[in-house]
């Protein structure tokens, strides 16, 4: 028996097949309306009128017709790159940055603002906000919103970063919402391992995966898991804080309050750490990364230090959660690789041979600037339409 669909009901389907749309466009760029038509499975009425509503909305674009081998030439579609834009935010702990880019999600050194952390939170959304305003001035179109990375762990029902170990300034706080007030443009804030996940699946080698991870070795130790194509939230979305597992009973203090976290022996930080303490001066991460690109000899000990805990964390990962792909982000070690290579020879060590052998370990190829701008992409999809699967 066949019914009449409600008018909810055709708005809802309509809305449906304008997200997939929109999503087949992201994941194969610029495409003709007769190439969405099989890529989609929709049929080529359906294709032309999401088509025309996603180019109402300003989401998508057309490029000059290019010649067909058969028939007319044909406009092709893609992601709105000039005609709108979005801006990421990226607050960590030593450094801030702000990024515009088009929706096809193309970030450029030219567009990107850098500054210090301030201390204070109300430094910071002021200086959030000049760099947004600097940012906005120079982009064209409508500005369809901003996603705000942050570290720490946001709870969902509480829309508030309850708790940022590594940057107390943001503990209770919310930087998207006031940053929207003073704007006037929709801000969605995001965790920034989740960030990378998203980041990973819409523009570096995660397109298509369903079931990976993504685990941040940089300041914090961030755990970030795609499964069935969800992201595994937990109760209140602060799933995933596997840097904050003790693995030392009588280690250094952690950001959380804890001694001897995963995190504080795991991470870039914790080479950081270590590498000061060895030549008594405090380093950033620039002048950590000369200074082992010169004489990483010098260091054995503290490389191989840091090198078994994260082999110990990727391990966790992979025995836990059986992630087909597990991306790791880094610099000092996940970016350098012949060190990474050296942290994978121990994690053969550390990992169930099976869970090892389903699993590829390589490094993102995406950054935190590129993830706060995935998510606020991810955010205006999924605002417009629920997935259908
Ligand atoms: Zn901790």
């Amino acid at each position: 028996m066949t019914t009449i669909p409600t008018r909810i009901e055709s708005t809802l389907l309509r809305r449906i097949n304008e997200r997939r749309l929109l999503e087949a466009i992201q994941r194969h760029g610029p495409s003709s309306r007769a190439m969405l038509t099989r890529v989609s499975g929709l049929t080529a009425p359906t294709v032309s009128k999401a088509v025309d509503a996603l180019l109402k909305r300003g989401l998508v674009e057309e490029l000059e017709p290019v010649e067909q081998a058969l028939g007319r030439p044909g406009k092709l579609v893609r992601m709105a790159a000039e005609s709108a834009a979005v801006l990421g935010v990226v607050i960590d702990a030593a450094t801030c940055c702000v990024v515009a880019a088009g929706l096809d999600g193309q970030v450029t050194e030219q567009q990107t603002r850098r500054f210090d952390t301030p201390d204070s939170y109300t430094d910071l959304i002021d200086a959030l906000e000049d760099q947004c305003r600097g940012l906005l001035a120079s982009v064209t179109g409508k500005t369809h919103g901003i996603g705000v990375s942050v570290p720490g762990l946001i709870n969902d029902r509480l829309e508030e970063i309850v708790f940022s170990p590594n940057l107390h300034a943001l503990d209770k706080r919310n930087p998207a919402r006031d940053l929207e007030k003073r704007l006037g443009i929709p801000c969605q804030l995001v965790q920034e391992t989740d960030a990378l996940c998203l980041s990973e699946r819409m523009y570096g080698d995660a397109r298509g995966l369903e079931d990976f991870a993504v685990l941040d070795a940089a300041t914090g130790l961030g755990l970030s898991v795609m499964s069935g194509g969800r992201l595994l939230a937990g109760h209140s979305g602060m799933a995933g804080e596997v840097g904050h597992i003790t693995v030392a009973l009588d280690g250094v203090r952690c950001g959380c309050g804890n001694r001897g976290c995963l995190e504080t022996l795991a991470t870039d930080s914790a080479l950081l750490r270590l590498l000061a303490e060895k030549v008594g001066r405090p380093l950033d991460a620039d002048h950590a990364a000369a200074l082992l690109a010169d004489r990483s000899a010098d260091f054995q000990h503290e490389l191989r230090t840091v090198g078994e805990y994260l082999a110990i964390a990727i391990a966790t990962v992979i025995n836990i959660f059986n992630p087909t792909t597990l991306f790791v982000h880094g610099r000092l070690l996940a970016g350098a690789p012949d060190r990474f290579a050296r942290v994978l020879e121990r994690v053969k060590q550390r990992t169930l041979t099976a869970s090892l052998a389903d699993c590829t370990i390589v490094t993102t190829r995406s950054s935190k600037r590129q993830g706060a701008i995935a998510g606020i992409m991810h955010h205006l999809t999924n605002a417009w339409a629920p997935t259908v699967r």
